[in-house]
């Protein structure tokens, strides 16, 4: 351990947050960026209302408690994502971008948003989830071409700006194995190049970091390092052994602000001791996905106990983490009391939400009610528990109002759940549906379908919205949505597609729509929370047992079905990704709140079928997001969330098809899951990877039917007949033309008419094509 550092360390703060929403309250950034890529504003423009936001974000902080001068309020700010400012930092841009940078190497904001963006045949660094979050970040790419140098002053400039405003904050910067082990191999890189070989390469520029960050006088640096805490493909020990060598490598640099590594998102465990003996000087513990480790002696660092959960927008049971914070004391090092992760996941602020009403507020809490919180925890630990007994007392009535609710405890969504029994996740055997469905349906080899939206257009936007406000009556938005139905079933009968859809014109999103009719959830007006770049989502807060008062979709279905004599999907989001996208209650596990769900969904099914319905797609786009970080967490997981589809589904009758809609490609991983889902007919992206998975399945052994996506709906790219041939067949080499589905990879509600119309007359043209070959 190197002394001199340790010796010569500030003390951390009492309390802190590992990160701050970044986007603002009223998504000032998402406005100021936006408007810059439309050419509306300039780029100064731009750099002025992000020092605006920064400002009044510090001035947020400072004035809910955190310390102005003790490095307390973390400065996290990005434009966009901080993997790729990491990137631009270190000098890491794509050789396709090489000549965005200015003769120092960097980059201006345009070169910048080009990177997250892409620009003609260019592709955009690709995005992927953050951990189990619904946070996405971009993925940096390194190959031997990539030349590690400080490229950026934007770090330590920002740190530089609130110190002149009177703010000495703490700096948050991705750490390099987080860094490296999420980085790619670029496309210069040979097949077995790995980013995490350049981590030599890569350290000295950390250590200028550090350098320059203690000449503008920073005293605190935060180390983002949430790759510890996961289990990745890596060997265990390679990745402790990296771990030793940064951080011994960067704490003994001499010229430096205090090191503070968080690892958010779950337990360190072995990687803790590898932390706490580098010599950095304080090191996280995520105590809400993690416990507190035994067996570690700990006085050498200052521990930043996560005891207010950065995930979820429950109000912490403050009792519970100052005995938390106690059992951490007894292993040893100095305390702080933080975020169990950065509060990006989290909306700004529960002001404005009264709607809600006095007592579902009084159980939440959002980023800055969790900053109270962090203060008011940091007082008891300083000053002793009297001095905040009236939070404790108020905390303790708000948990014990929770837990007596009746919504939370319904008697007949526990009976309903007691009485399910093995059976009821189980359908007969998938050649007696098959045959059934055959003889329903007889639908031709590659038969056609799309994944369930239509573009969402600006007239389907404002119908929603004057409704929303009172200025359209429910019968004038009910007709403006059926005709935007009509519309599509005609576009695609026209298209000659098999399997028509509704094109969910109705619904604002795939799981508020839900949420809203179901009972147990809340919906918030401005709870927006970052999904990349400028994009943000509005969770829905699942507070209570789930229940359906009444039938959710079937009336639009069945208006659909009317128009038409092909079968008309019906679409329903499924139990996981309702989870995945919402804030679920913590007072019970996550298995039982999918249970309850899917009972709904369930019934939801019978009423479809009831109706006339025959093919019913359950979408679970989030099923592999929930998938747990620690390999030994992820069977139990996929027993729950694959049993939670089937609760939904397996009381469909022979001859319904069971449709389900997976969003990404990279599902080798989870295949066993996913057979286990027992849908008779599976669509998953595979279009920008060409079919990379397909080989997978057909080892895999897969009897079932298979829609492999032939257009890449992310972009507005529309693909030539000529190139969905050739995906299709490329399909055909590994899954049977019997087996095998025409779709796009995703839902189309992104995209624009033109493209959406050009692309499926060619994916028509491209089966027809095929068929007939
Ligand atoms: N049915 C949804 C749609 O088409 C599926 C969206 C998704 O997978 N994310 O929009
Ligand atoms: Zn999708």
């Amino acid at each position: 351990m190197s002394d001199i550092a340790v010796a010569h360390a500030p003390a951390f703060p009492g309390g802190t947050i590992l990160g701050y929403p970044r986007i603002g309250r009223m998504r000032e950034l998402k406005k100021a960026i936006e408007s810059f890529w439309k050419g509306v504003t300039s780029a100064e423009e731009l750099e002025a209302a992000a020092k605006d936001l920064r400002l009044a974000t510090y001035a947020r902080l400072a004035e809910l408690g955190l310390g102005k001068g003790d490095a307390s309020i973390p400065s996290n700010f990005s434009f966009y994502d901080h993997m790729l400012d990491a990137a631009v930092t270190f000098g890491a841009i794509p050789a396709r971008f090489e000549g965005l940078r200015a003769a120092d190497g960097s980059l201006d904001l345009a070169g910048y948003s080009t990177l997250a963006r892409g620009q003609g045949d260019d592709a955009p660094l690709e995005m992927t989830k953050w951990f189990d979050s619904n946070y996405h970040y971009l993925v940096p790419e390194i190959g031997p071409e990539t030349t590690f140098a400080l490229s950026s002053t934007r770090w330590v400039d920002q740190f530089a700006e609130a110190k002149i405003a009177g703010y000495l904050t703490r700096p948050v910067i991705t750490g390099p194995l987080t860094f490296l082990y999420l980085a790619k191999a670029s496309d210069e890189a040979g097949e077995d190049y790995r980013p995490i070989d350049r981590l030599g390469d890569l350290i000295p520029v950390y250590v200028e970091l550090l350098a320059a960050f203690k000449a503008a006088g920073a005293t605190w640096v935060q180390i983002d390092e949430p790759i510890l805490v996961a289990d990745i493909d890596a060997d265990r020990s390679e990745v402790l052994a990296n771990a030793a060598t940064v951080y011994q490598a960067l704490s003994s640099a001499t010229d430096r602000p205090a090191i503070f590594v968080a690892a958010p998102y779950n337990d360190l465990g072995d990687a803790l001791p590898v932390l706490v003996e580098s010599g950095v000087e304080a090191v996280s513990l995520d105590l809400v996905r993690g416990s507190v480790p035994s067996g570690v002696n700990l006085s050498g660092v200052t521990v930043v106990a996560g005891v207010v959960d950065g995930h979820n927008i429950w109000r912490t049971d403050l009792d519970q983490a100052l005995r938390t914070a106690d059992a951490v004391a007894a292993l040893g090092g100095a305390v702080a009391i933080s975020s169990s992760t950065s509060l990006l996941h989290v909306p700004h602020t529960l002001a404005g939400e009264e709607h809600l009403g006095s007592e579902l507020l009084s159980w939440l809490a959002f980023a800055d009610e969790k900053v109270a919180e962090v203060v008011t925890l940091a007082t008891a630990r300083a000053e002793g528990e009297e001095a905040v007994a009236d939070a404790l007392a108020a905390t303790r009535e708000a948990l014990a109002a929770r837990a007596a609710h009746p919504g939370t405890h319904r008697a007949e969504v526990r009976e309903a759940l007691a009485a399910v029994t093995p059976e009821d996740l189980d359908r007969p055997a998938y050649s007696v549906r098959a045959a059934a469905q055959d003889a329903r349906f007889g639908l031709p080899e590659l038969a056609t379908t799309t994944i369930g939206s239509f573009p969402q257009t600006p007239e389907i936007r404002r119908a929603r919205a004057a409704w929303a406000k009172g200025n359209l009556s429910d019968a004038d938005y009910e007709n403006a949505m059926k005709d935007e139905i009509a519309q599509v079933v005609r576009l695609q009968e026209d298209l000659g597609l098999d399997v028509l859809v509704h094109g969910e014109a109705e619904r604002n999103d795939m799981v508020q729509y839900f949420a809203e009719l179901l009972d147990g959830f809340d919906v918030t007006v401005n709870g927006w929370v970052q999904s990349y770049g400028s994009r943000c989502t509005r969770p829905s807060i699942l507070w209570g047992d789930v229940a359906r008062p009444e039938p959710m979709t079937v009336r639009w279905a069945q208006y659909a079905q009317s128009l038409t004599d092909k079968p008309m999907k019906g679409m329903l989001t499924g139990p996981v990704t309702i989870l995945a996208w919402s804030f679920v209650r913590d007072d019970q596990p996550l298995g039982d709140t999918a249970s309850q769900v899917a009972l709904a969904l369930r019934e939801e099914i019978a009423d479809l079928e009831a109706a006339g319905i025959g093919i019913i797609q359950v979408d679970e786009p989030a099923l592999r997001e929930l998938l747990p970080l620690k390999k030994a967490d992820q069977p139990a997981y996929l027993e729950w969330s694959v049993n939670s589809f089937r609760l939904a589904t397996s009381g469909a009758k022979d001859d319904t098809q069971v449709h389900t809609h997976l969003c990404y490609s990279e599902f080798g991983e989870i295949i066993d899951a996913i057979d286990g889902l027992n849908a008779d007919v599976t669509s998953i992206e595979a279009a920008r990877s060409r079919m990379e998975v397909l080989p997978a399945i057909k080892n895999h052994g897969y009897e079932r039917q298979i829609g492999p996506g032939v257009w890449d709906i992310h972009s507005p790219r529309v693909p030539s007949t000529q190139e969905v041939t050739e995906l299709l067949a490329l399909a055909k080499e590994s899954i049977p033309g019997k087996q095998l589905w025409v779709n796009p990879d995703c839902g189309l509600k992104t995209r624009g008419y033109d493209e959406t119309i050009a692309s499926l007359r060619h994916m028509m043209a491209a089966t027809q094509a095929v068929r007939s070959a």
